[in-house]
């Protein structure tokens, strides 16, 4: 409900009394208040810290504002020549300073009396005594319980032709100061991109440029996404003013306690690194609480070695382990009220699949925002750990600005619906809210129903895209039946994997005027991938074990006769191919565009790839022979005089052998005419090799 009254006489000794509800300080209010000081405008907040007795809002109620108001109007000078600005607090901004209301209100001819609760309107001419008397007058028409509906009541009052008419009421229909959002989203207009410094809302209809905005009924979220821009919250030009005013100084020895809340509900790739970067975060871990909650058995054994190698370090830790069948909701429950007992002044929840930088934690709590999640995406897709909006099933809806936010065309901080992954609540609004807030609700994910649990509470929920703050991992291809399924991870994982599986030294190859190595004439020796990859590989070909039988049939060719056999295992039988000849085209082809320059093949073709089994008793080597290939490559997987003695590979037109291979190296070389080769024989141990014929 939004209300002006006025005196019509336009002397300059006029008032203006600025006047709300609020019974709870709450971010709407937050909201409210900043947007009044944006614009100078001095209101008083009536209820403050009453017992709301208006009723369920989500029904019709708040006949507690009009007496709120009654009570207010009665301590006012009724002599004075006053104007009064009423309105909402929760989903309300100020858009304007007050003399343009005010100018504007005075447009309306004759009019004393400015709402518009529903669509209805009207006035007549009337000398009162006093035109402040007569709002008085007006809600003093009837007794209402507070718990009555207040937008019924002035209703009444207004379609009552008498009052209507004798206290010239009139709607201001066309939102000349007053938009109300709901019903009429698809008429108003945000314009970020003007050349006027700060975002306004026009209306696309009635034409005009409102002075107040009020998120009435379920447009609430929409105000929550508009209030991201206006009353100077965020500029192109300005960028985030809203963030930079609430950013917090915290000397280190100030820093809050922090529960790092941590939960594993899922075979997560690459969960090692995800558990050293909970080591890394730059905090003091005499500030932080461990819960660390781990529902995937296949993860025990690693998450348990953690906790017992680290749990000393946190001022408590306290795990959740597969065997105690707690389900996810309930372990969330149970870490809020971990942090509420233990007087832990934040919850950081992170989950498996979100890696982040080592000072967000940090970020975080300066931000000045009691619930805030940093913005990470599935690199590659516009997955993030974020919604912009929801849809009236409380489920995915994507905002006019998701993309922008979360492809950092704008930055900021952002009032969202729904996050999710990782973020940082702060108790007190746990606490505040402790009956309110809930992971379980019939239906849906405990991430959904604690966000739809917060909307409900009033409790604004941010993502920050202010910085890169890290990403999420892509969980659904991990296979964890596979032999090390991390190793698969290479298209779906990139960054992971690189960081994992790539040699130390791989970028090194790239260097300008780097020479490269050349052991014997046009074969080419790289750094290409770690020992640890080389170790995984040949963990899972064995555990495979179905090597061939290393004679000339055979049914995995497509004429089944192979005509330089060897005892080796094909990618495609591993369930490998597709990674592999990613390997290929992402990491191979640009070595070999170096070296053999102006042959372009992408993506490199290669139906023969395999990983070959050297061994004395085995096949111990292979006679010399060509490659059906433009250019073979040779990866060493182990190391000679480590796992085995002899071995290397020959160059017999050139008489030069390559015997000291190197664990993750990689020889390439032509295929055909000139590079006539033989493999030299393993006297002692297993040698393995990873070969490819590139573009048969
Ligand atoms: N209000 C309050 N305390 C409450 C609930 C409501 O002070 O517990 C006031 C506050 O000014 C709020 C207004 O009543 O903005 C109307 O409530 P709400 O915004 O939920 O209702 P709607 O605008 O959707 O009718």
């Amino acid at each position: 409900v939004l209300l002006l009254a006025s005196c019509l006489a336009k002397n300059s000794s006029e008032k203006v009394v600025v006047l709300t509800v609020a019974t709870d300080d709450n971010h709407g209010l937050q909201r409210f208040l900043r947007s009044a000081k944006v614009y100078n405008i001095d209101v008083e907040v009536l209820g403050m810290g009453r017992k709301w007795t208006g009723g369920n809002m989500d029904f019709p109620g708040g006949g507690m504002k009009v007496n709120l108001l009654k009570e207010k109007l009665t301590t006012l000078d009724m002599k004075e020549d006053t104007i009064v600005l009423f309105t909402d607090s929760y989903d309300v901004m100020y858009l304007s300073e007050l003399p343009e209301i005010v100018k504007r209100f005075k447009s309306f001819p004759e009019t004393r009396f400015c709402s518009r609760p529903s669509s209805t309107a009207g006035r007549t001419p009337r000398s009162p005594p006093s035109y402040l008397s007569e709002l008085l007058e007006i809600v003093q028409l009837k007794a209402v319980e507070d718990s009555d509906d207040d937008q019924l009541f002035y209703t009444g009052v207004y379609l009552d032709p008498a009052t209507r008419d004798s206290f010239k009421i009139n709607l201001d229909h066309d939102a000349q100061i007053f938009q109300n959002l709901n019903g009429v989203l698809s008429d108003i207009q945000l314009n970020t991109n003007t050349t006027e410094e700060w975002p306004f809302i026009n209306n696309t209809v009635t034409k005009q440029r409102p002075l107040l905005v009020h998120g009435n009924g379920p447009a609430k979220l929409t105000l929550n996404q508009l209030g991201n821009y206006l009353a100077h919250s965020w500029s192109p030009t300005n960028g985030c003013e809203l963030c930079k005013e609430k950013k917090l100084e915290i000397k280190e020895e100030d820093l809050p306690t922090v529960l790092l809340s941590v939960f594993i509900e899922q075979p997560t790739p690459f969960l090692e690194e995800f558990l050293q970067q909970l080591l890394d975060l730059s905090y003091p871990q005499e500030k932080l609480h461990l819960f660390l909650r781990n529902n995937e058995p296949y993860h025990e054994e690693l998450v348990d070695k953690f906790f017992k190698e680290h749990s000393d370090k946190y001022i408590s830790a306290k795990r959740v382990k597969p065997s105690d069948f707690l389900n996810e909701a309930e372990a969330r429950k149970l870490a809020t009220e971990r942090c509420l007992n233990t007087a832990c002044e934040f919850i950081f929840s992170i989950d498996s699949v979100a890696r982040v930088d080592k000072n967000t934690l940090r970020y975080l709590v300066t931000s000045g925002y009691d619930v805030i999640a940093p913005k990470i995406m599935r690199p590659g897709l516009a997955w993030s750990n974020f919604w912009g909006a929801v849809n009236s099933a409380g489920f995915y809806a994507r905002s006019t600005d998701y993309m922008d936010i979360a492809y950092n065309v704008i930055k900021g901080i952002w009032n969202v619906p729904f996050i999710t992954n990782v973020y940082l609540v702060k108790s007190s609004v746990l606490r505040k809210y402790s009956g309110k807030v809930t992971y379980s609700r019939p239906e849906v994910d405990p991430d959904m129903a604690f966000c739809q649990s917060l909307r409900e509470a009033g409790i604004f929920m941010h993502v920050s895209n202010e910085f890169q703050f890290g990403h999420l991992v892509n969980p659904e291809s991990y296979d964890v039946t596979k032999t090390h399924p991390d190793v698969y991870q290479v298209i779906d994982n990139k960054e992971e994997w690189e960081a994992r599986y790539l040699h130390p030294d791989y970028a090194m190859n790239f260097e300008d005027n780097r020479t490269h190595l050349q052991p014997c004439p046009d074969v080419y020796w790289f750094p290409l991938m770690s020992q640890r990859f080389c170790v995984e590989w040949i963990a899972i070909m064995e555990a495979y074990g179905k090597w061939s039988a290393g004679d000339n049939k055979d049914d995995r060719l497509p004429g089944g006769y192979e005509a330089v056999p060897t005892r080796d295992i094909h990618m495609s039988q591993v369930g490998l191919e597709r990674q592999w000849l990613h390997i290929l085209k992402e990491y191979v082809r640009p070595l070999q565009e170096m070296v053999f320059i102006g042959y372009y093949h992408n993506p490199p073709v290669s139906v023969m790839n395999f990983v070959v089994r050297y061994r004395p008793d085995e096949q111990p080597s292979l006679r010399p022979h060509h490659d059906a290939s433009t250019y073979t490559i040779n990866l060493a997987l182990n190391t000679p005089h480590v796992d085995y003695e002899g071995g290397g590979c020959k160059f017999l037109r050139y008489d030069c052998s390559v015997r000291d291979t190197r664990q993750g190296w990689l020889l390439m070389h032509p295929g055909r005419v000139t590079h006539y080769h033989e493999g030299l024989q393993v006297t002692n141990g297993t040698r393995y090799i990873m070969i490819s014929f590139v573009d048969p």
